[in-house]
């Protein structure tokens, strides 16, 4: 296979996303969970005890919440599925604006019972400044007050979103017992045997089809008022597949016009092997997004980016963190492909300097790499004056990508 074969086959089984929530709403429990069924870890933390997988800073530690930008890759399936952990707390918005920068898709998270907090507010506004294309997921349905058409009702209203639920619970609060897939009317439950790594399909009884039925109908409907041709094969009465009722969907979560919606718990395991089949079927990959606007150092020309691997680099730092005393710079690669023990330009400051190593960063482990291509995330080592909103290229083509610094922070910081 050759290397452009290679890359674009890798692209498209790759996810970029982010996991946006109210501090609480359970993005920690969603993440642990996520990394555990996607056999990257093996050991599962206790949230707000510092030990949770994402927080790793001693900083977090202290407070019992996330602030860095980590960025985790997992796998599912065919994919790669890189986690980058945007912080939950409403005084790093400017942290939350760099890292959605460089998502492709998100999970925004809402507890069943507090719904629409203030924060999901801002956080989701932001995200639509960036045009991220998102899931929900309505976590806590086991809880006592659980109410998951309040939570619609509150994205309709105060997030301005059109909520489409394509999972849905089975009881709620003491009666939740399970989640629906309304996209193929089945209950799916996760295998006790395989502690939850595996799911399986059942037929819904005849009181859970009844109790489903109208949020198929509503799922029809919004799929028929999305494409004209299912529209009137759908008045003809005609059977629309799930293949291509989730391909019709993904093309409206890409343009923001649905928000596909997941119902689920993610501490009694219910739901969330769904939620990373949604990513895979609603999310954009690296393809399926514009790549930032860049413009060359020197003429200040403006270029298009490429994705191609034989094209020169272009990558963004978002984040900037120690690692064992070693400095290590996240970076997303928008264009060519990078390669440990090459030297690049730092083109926001004017310097060249060498990585000395490639990284992946997974939950439990760092993967050493000699090469990535654009679409990917990487940790670098050896960038000595990178900083965040640093762009890094080839030196023969010195391209500077969009600073995201230069966003400002929808609210004040404090
Ligand atoms: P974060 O602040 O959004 O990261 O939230 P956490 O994941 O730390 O969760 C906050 C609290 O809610 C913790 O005590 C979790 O155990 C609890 N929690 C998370 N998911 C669920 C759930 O599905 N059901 C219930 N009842 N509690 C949950």
């Amino acid at each position: 296979m050759t290397k452009q074969a290679v890359s674009s086959k890798y692209l498209e089984f790759l996810r970029n996303i982010g996991v946006i929530a109210h501090i609480d709403a359970g993005k920690t429990t969603l993440t642990e969970r996520i990394l555990y069924y996607t056999d990257r870890i093996h050991r599962m933390g206790e949230v707000h005890e510092g030990t949770a997988t994402m927080d790793f800073m001693p900083e977090e530690q202290e407070r019992g919440i996330t602030i860095a930008s980590a960025c985790t890759s997992c796998h599912w399936g065919k994919h790669t599925i890189n986690i980058i952990d945007t912080p939950g707390h409403v005084d790093f918005t400017i942290e939350v604006e760099r890292s959605l920068r460089v998502l492709d898709g998100a999970i925004g998270v809402f507890c069943a019972v507090g719904g629409v907090e203030p924060q999901s507010e801002t956080v989701w506004r932001q995200s639509e400044k960036f045009h991220v294309p998102k899931l929900a997921f309505i976590n806590k349905m086991d809880r006592l007050g659980a109410d998951f058409e309040a939570v619609l009702e509150g994205m309709r209203s105060r997030l301005k979103a059109n909520p489409l639920p394509v999972v849905v619970p089975l009881g709620q609060g003491e009666d939740f017992y399970g989640v629906a897939d309304v996209v193929t009317m089945e209950r799916v439950e996760f295998d006790q045997d395989s502690q939850g790594r595996e799911y399986t399909r059942h037929p819904l009884t005849e009181e859970e089809a009844s109790l489903v039925a109208p949020w198929r109908d509503r799922l029809l409907e919004s799929v028929a008022d999305f494409d004209d041709g299912i529209m009137e094969r759908y008045l003809g009465g005609e059977d629309i597949s799930a293949q291509e009722i989730r391909a019709v969907l993904r093309a409206a979560t890409l343009k923001l016009q649905v928000v596909p919606v997941f119902a689920g718990s993610a501490l009694k395991n219910t739901g969330v092997q769904l939620v990373l089949d949604g990513v895979l079927d609603y999310l954009p990959g690296p393809l399926d997004v514009e790549p930032p606007v860049a413009h060359m150092e020197n003429t200040k020309d403006k270029c298009s980016l490429d994705v191609s691997p034989s094209a020169p680099l272009g990558a963004l730092a978002f984040k900037v963190f120690m690692d064992d005393g070693r400095k290590m710079v996240l970076m997303r690669i928008y264009s060519g492909e990078i390669k440990a023990g090459e030297v690049y330009r730092n083109v926001t400051k004017g310097e060249s300097e060498r990585i000395s190593r490639l990284f992946r960063l997974h939950a439990s482990h760092q993967e050493k790499i000699e090469h990535a291509y654009a679409g990917d995330i990487v940790a670098a080592a050896g960038l000595k004056g990178a900083r965040t909103g640093d762009t890094i290229a080839t030196p023969e083509h010195p391209y500077i990508l969009e600073n995201i610094a230069a966003y400002k922070p929808v609210i004040s910081l404090a």
